[in-house]
């Protein structure tokens, strides 16, 4: 069974090599793997779902035809990802590949630290939607335990958290000062415990996480609802801290908000500084883009990023992603890019980010809401002070949290363009200085985004 799965793909994979390029077979075809051969039907693996999405819009019906043409029967292909294979996400193994971006996936030689070795404050872009975040894990770094400890980062997916938290272990490890630093996520920590209880090695399991000088534990709303996990995990904490030792976690919500996760730990969490990381404003998403296409060596016309930057907001890995499916298009036909052909080629990531798309009118309902006046006062002429304010809050998060241009907010608001841009700089100078209208901002896109997906759902 197994010979006759793998000559028979092998075959193809001949074939399949003598009738296409060097170049794009290595590229795409060197990376599939054969999971079974039936008698009809080719389980095929890659390791992430650029390769997925690439080789079903591109290279299915001919792989489709070399099994067909060796075996002289027709076979129905499913590709799955499995992320075990490679790296973790497409633009993670094409960031560990520099030179020659689209070459072999291959796991990075980093298994002392746990580290990506890319995931350092120098690469790490700021803006307005994590300078709060970033400069708290800066200073964490410079003095840790001394400056925020516990520090918990959290956001929503693909918005940085586990690069900024990598960022501080980086950091640390730099200065030679012989600090032991563990970066491990929750998911491998409870692994590894699983392990330690089953060869009954628990005492080594302890003494390796509790005498670190630094404990970056990702994902640590993985912990809700498994209650050995916490128990164990609360004792690690512990030690950790009576140790004078910095922890740093990430979530993808506030500890408050984890049900299922005991009140003691919740407490611990909050006892440092909490941070949020939110999506990114515009400005943020280009200065990405661009600093990602001087990393990976590429050329894209900068109206083209702007382009994709202004559709893909919530995500910088699907940012990420988006860019370098452009990258790669471009490498691979040796086409230039045109508007129709980058909607085209982004058409999914286009969808999934309409999902949660948000709109001015949804925002001016929430704010006014929340300081419990009518939308037609935001929307009106009407100038009094009480109303200023929220105005400019709404307008503001218009801004910020949708794809629109200054005027054409500015004609939701019946206000000129200038008026917007006013608001906007005024509501980020007032949140520098003000916790708690950082608080309340943060409170009002929640429940934004969460009646945009509401909404989105019911359709
Ligand atoms: P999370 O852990 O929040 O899901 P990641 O840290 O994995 O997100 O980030 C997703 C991708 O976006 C990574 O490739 C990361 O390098 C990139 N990224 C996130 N924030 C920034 C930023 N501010 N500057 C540059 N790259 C970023
Ligand atoms: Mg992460």
């Amino acid at each position: 069974m197994n010979k006759q799965k793998n000559t028979l793909w092998d075959e193809a994979v001949r074939h399949l090599k003598e009738t296409l390029s060097q170049e794009i077979f290595d590229k795409w075809i060197a990376v599939i793997h054969c999971r079974s051969i039936k008698e009809d039907k080719a389980i095929l693996v890659v390791g992430n779902d650029f390769y997925q999405s690439w080789l079903v819009e591109n290279y299915i019906p001919l792989i489709k035809k070399a099994l067909s043409i060796v075996s002289g029967r027709t076979f129905e292909i499913e590709l799955m990802v499995d992320y075990n294979l490679v790296s973790d996400s497409p633009v993670e193994f094409v960031t560990k590949e520099k030179p020659r971006p689209f070459a072999s996936p291959k796991r990075p030689k980093e298994v002392k630290t746990n580290l990506n070795k890319n995931y350092t404050f120098d690469s790490f872009v700021v803006g307005p939607a994590n300078q709060f975040a970033h400069a708290a894990a800066l200073a964490s770094a410079q003095a840790p335990s001394r400056a925020y400890n516990p520090l918990f980062i959290y956001g929503e997916v693909g918005l940085g958290k586990t690069h900024l938290m990598q960022s501080i272990g980086d950091f640390i490890l730099s200065k030679k000062t012989r600090k032991k630093v563990c970066y491990t996520t929750s998911e491998a920590f409870l692994n590894e415990y699983i392990e330690a209880l089953q060869t009954n090695s628990l005492a080594k399991f302890r003494k390796k996480y509790r005498t670190v000088d630094a404990l970056l534990i990702d994902d640590i709303h993985f912990l809700a609802g498994k209650d050995r996990l916490q128990e164990e995990f609360f004792h690690t904490f512990n030690a950790i801290f009576e140790n004078h030792k910095q922890i740093v976690m990430t979530s993808d919500r506030p500890a408050g908000e984890l049900s299922g996760l005991e009140a003691r730990l919740v407490s611990r969490f909050e006892y440092g500084l909490v941070v949020e990381l939110e999506s990114p404003d515009m400005e943020t998403r280009v200065a990405i883009l661009r600093k990602k296409c001087d990393q990976l060596n590429l050329s894209i016309d900068p109206s083209l990023l702007f382009y994709i930057a202004e559709r893909i907001s919530s995500n910088i890995r699907r940012l990420e992603g988006a860019l370098i499916r452009v990258a790669s298009y471009i490498s691979l036909t040796g086409q230039e890019m045109d508007r129709a052909k980058l909607e085209h080629l982004l058409r999914d990531t286009l969808d999934q980010e309409k999902k949660h798309s948000v709109s001015v009118d949804g925002i001016q309902k929430i704010v006014a809401e929340h300081f419990d006046i009518r939308v037609s006062d935001i929307v009106g002429p009407r100038r009094p002070k009480n109303i200023a304010w929220p105005r400019q809050v709404a307008m503001y998060l218009s801004r910020t949290m949708t794809n629109q241009s200054f005027p054409v907010i500015g004609e939701a608001f019946s206000r000129n363009h200038a008026t917007i841009v006013h608001a906007c700089q005024a509501v980020d100078k007032r949140q520098m200085e003000d916790l708690k209208l950082r608080q309340t901002i943060s409170l009002l896109r929640q429940r934004i985004e969460h009646q945009a997906k509401k909404t989105q759902n019911d359709l």
